[in-house]
């Protein structure tokens, strides 16, 4: 008999939530990023939900945005992150993509190359992620290199901003933003999630939503993934494999974190670490039994996690249990671990088994 656990991922909720990105975007292009593997939920399904209705798309590799055009898909496709080599530059422009130009190194390998042309390029501006991307010293030179290329057709200004989802915001690196290409006639792309639904002024031409396609909340400490109107789309569901009575003073799992101080009835879930269950979830982190909300108890172990079900006295081997997703928002699974929702989906095991609702 096969482990009962299993993911579903809901291609309907992925559009929902898509469009609901789009129409926050007013005039602006919302395109979907859908890197590492569409956020774990598995790119042929993005492609099978979101093709017909996205604006564009941003993934990291080529190989990946080749999926998509041998799915038909003729939409913008933008590489973020900029990974590539001279070698690399026929297929780019062969696959119509946009590459991410965002250092010395890019600048010289477009100038050393015959480009075919016409090429659309993301040109970075680092205005405070510090992470990739021209300053206000190195932008100025960075446009003009890219300007005397005649094979480059369109520039979109891009930065990413670090604090969409605190209350810090986005001002700061907004002002540098203004400060280093304000005055340019170029398009513009700037917001994420967080800032796409905090920030309407970020809007700009271009928006790039990624984790509120999957339902995730991007700012889980200021609105739930529900009262931003998103709906889940994986969820990682399992059974009750085994039930444990134990008595004040027994301990449950390896190490034996936690210890009942009344007597107690112990679920056991198929479900581990080896599953993509963060293992730093502590005692107390919330899961569903039989649709009732319960708590885990003890140290996740690699196929099998414990989970109280004192005060279920109708669960029991069978039952089915939601790890995250419908009716348990993986936002709160995440805060529970210590991390975020978009680690969670990530994460899910290849060893699961998928089923497209
Ligand atoms: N744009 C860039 C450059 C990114 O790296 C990411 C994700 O990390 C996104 C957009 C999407 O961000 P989010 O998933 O928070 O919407």
């Amino acid at each position: 008999m096969p482990r009962p656990i299993r993911a579903s991922i809901d291609l309907e909720a992925l559009r929902h939530n898509y469009l609901l990105a789009r129409s926050k975007a007013g005039s602006a292009k919302a395109f979907a990023v859908i890197k590492a593997n569409a956020y774990g939920h598995g790119l042929q399904r993005a492609i099978q939900a979101l093709g017909p209705v996205a604006d564009g798309f941003a993934l990291l590799d080529i190989a990946e945005a080749a999926q998509l055009r041998a799915a038909g898909l003729t939409q913008p496709i933008a590489l973020l992150e900029g990974f590539f080599e001279p070698a690399d530059l026929p297929e780019i422009e062969r696959l119509c993509l946009i590459p991410t130009i965002h250092g010395d190194a890019q600048l010289a390998m477009l100038e050393r190359t015959r480009l075919a042309g016409p090429l659309d390029v993301l040109l970075k501006i680092n205005t405070g992620m510090n992470r990739l991307g021209f300053t206000a010293d190195s932008f100025p030179a960075a446009l003009a290199r890219l300007r005397a290329l005649p094979a480059v057709r369109s520039i979109t200004l891009m930065s990413h901003f670090a604090r969409a989802d605190d209350e810090a915001g986005i001002a700061p690196q907004l002002a540098r933003f203004k400060a280093i290409a304000g005055g340019l006639d170029l398009p513009v792309s700037l917001a994420n999630s967080a800032a796409l639904l905090r920030f309407p002024e970020a809007t700009a031409q271009i928006v790039r939503p990624g984790i509120m396609l999957y339902g995730g909340s991007p700012m889980p400490d200021i609105a739930s993934a529900e009262q931003l109107g998103l709906r889940a789309v994986m969820t990682l569901n399992s059974e009750i494999i085994g039930v444990q009575d134990i008595t004040p003073g027994e301990r449950v799992g390896y190490g034996g974190s936690f210890e009942a101080a009344t007597p107690m009835r112990v679920g056991v879930v198929a479900c581990g670490y080896a599953d993509g269950y963060p293992r730093h979830a502590p005692t107390g982190t919330p899961i569903l039994v039989g649709g009732r909300r319960t708590r885990t108890l003890g140290r996740v172990s690699m196929d099998m996690l414990a989970c109280d079900l004192t005060h279920l006295p109708e669960a029991g081997v069978g039952s089915p249990v939601t790890l995250w997703g419908d009716g348990l928002a993986a936002d709160e699974v995440a805060a529970a671990a210590g991390t975020i929702s978009y680690e969670l989906f990530c994460a899910l095991a290849p060893r699961v088994p998928v089923q497209v609702r």
